[in-house]
């Protein structure tokens, strides 16, 4: 079997799509980002970066980088081991008591990365508990999808934030099943966000328990950054809070917060969690800085969401096709991979501006769009610079404007 011409003619379909994915070679400058240097075949140029999920700049924060340079010294590189087997480290332990902390929990416990804790909870909960079924939003993430799928129970899916059609899933449910409903807070690629209340209502009206998805909530959202749930003051009803230490937290690793039982029973029972070697303790310190700065100060959230509301502005006054969005999140609408692409590409090559396009399977066929998270650090003349090189590759493409 010619294994290379069946790799060459499945990357060809992408690349005939126009959804072939290519890397931006990048160099952050810490303490200047957004800006950053970008590798090319004849050298360097520098961008401007208006698609990171750095959020908030927590990953060039000195109290992060001192906390992250603090560690190596002190306790090396690598953990050394799995959790259970040498590679516990105290920064973990620390770290999984202050995200307990934040979301009110008597519990919490690390991963990899956020993709893994969805993974790993949700696939083991489908083992664990009898009968199970998931009751899962049609726009939950990847990680949901594949941790539900790994589970092997059966799953429910319910239409998108419309928690009277969960109602209905969950009255037709026979009443002896363990039942999970599965959601997100804010969904990245949209930036539309979840009404928790309804959600949690409706999910305990039915016996079910609520697990949700804070990946683009932690850090940026209530009065500590525990959330769109401890903003809207819905902690109590949410019982396992899945986030992130990779986004708003500006480092890498992934967790879940919930009751005692639960955190262990996950913890001795799931693959993800067992058969892992632990994260990098450096990692662990470096979040742990990052989560009790954000706990305390309120003033990266005020300034991203400021920056948020004033690019979405921006970009309606100049006529483009900003998406409805309740959220930090700044999605502009093209409409077609491979005009997404080129105005990715002609934004990058010929005004040092770079905006990932994104695709299908990330979002739906004929929805492809720019998502721009501007944050704290991008500062009024960058957003103007944006604006004015948008209007101007829009208008040479002859792209769709807003309604
Ligand atoms: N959940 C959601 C909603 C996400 O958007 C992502 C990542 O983009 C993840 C989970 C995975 O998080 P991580 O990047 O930490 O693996």
């Amino acid at each position: 079997m010619d294994f290379d011409a069946i790799f060459a003619s499945r990357l060809a379909g992408l690349k005939a799509e126009g959804r072939y994915r290519v890397f931006c070679d990048l160099e952050r400058e810490a303490g200047q980002f957004p800006h950053a240097r970008r590798h090319v075949p004849d050298g360097e140029r520098r961008v401007v970066v208006w698609c990171s999920n750095d959020y908030l700049g927590m990953g060039q924060h000195p109290a992060v980088r001192q906390a992250m340079h603090r560690a190596i010294d002190e306790v090396g590189a690598g953990s050394g081991g799995t959790r259970n087997i040498s590679g516990t480290t105290h920064y973990h332990v620390l770290l999984e008591r202050e995200l307990a902390d934040l979301h009110g929990k008597p519990a919490a416990l690390l991963f990899s990365s956020g993709y893994v804790s969805n993974h790993a909870t949700l696939s083991t909960l489908a083992k664990l508990l009898p009968d199970c079924i998931i009751f899962s939003d049609a726009l939950n993430h990847a990680s949901m999808i594949d941790g539900i799928r790994h589970g092997g129970g059966p799953r429910q899916i319910w239409r998108h934030n419309d928690w009277r059609h969960l109602d209905q899933l969950l009255r037709a449910a026979p009443p002896g099943a363990a039942k999970v409903v599965a959601f997100e807070s804010v969904y990245s690629m949209d930036g539309d966000i979840a009404p928790i209340a309804e959600i949690v209502a409706v999910a305990k009206a039915h016996g079910a328990l609520t697990y949700l998805d804070e990946v683009h909530g932690v850090g940026l959202y209530g009065p500590r950054g525990g959330g769109v749930a401890e903003r809207d003051g819905q902690l109590t009803g949410i019982d396992i809070v899945e986030g992130t230490l990779a986004k708003a937290f500006g480092v890498m690793g992934g967790y879940i917060a919930g009751s005692a039982n639960l955190v262990d029973a996950i913890r001795s029972f799931a693959s993800g969690f067992i058969f892992t070697t632990s994260l990098a303790p450096a990692l662990a310190a470096g979040a742990l800085a990052s989560v009790r700065h954000l706990k305390a100060s309120g003033a990266e959230r005020q300034r991203h969401q400021e920056r948020a509301a004033r690019l979405k502005q921006l970009l309606a006054k100049a006529g483009l096709p900003v998406m409805p969005s309740a959220s930090h999140i700044v999605p502009v609408l093209v409409g077609d991979p491979v005009q997404c692409k080129q105005v990715s590409d002609t934004l990058l090559d010929e005004h040092g501006i770079y905006v990932q396009p994104i695709n299908y399977p990330t979002v739906p066929r004929g929805t492809e769009r720019l998502r721009f998270t501007p944050n704290p650090c991008h500062t009024d003349a960058l957003m103007d610079d944006l604006v004015a090189a948008l209007a101007t590759v829009w208008g040479r493409l002859q792209l769709r404007r807003a309604a």
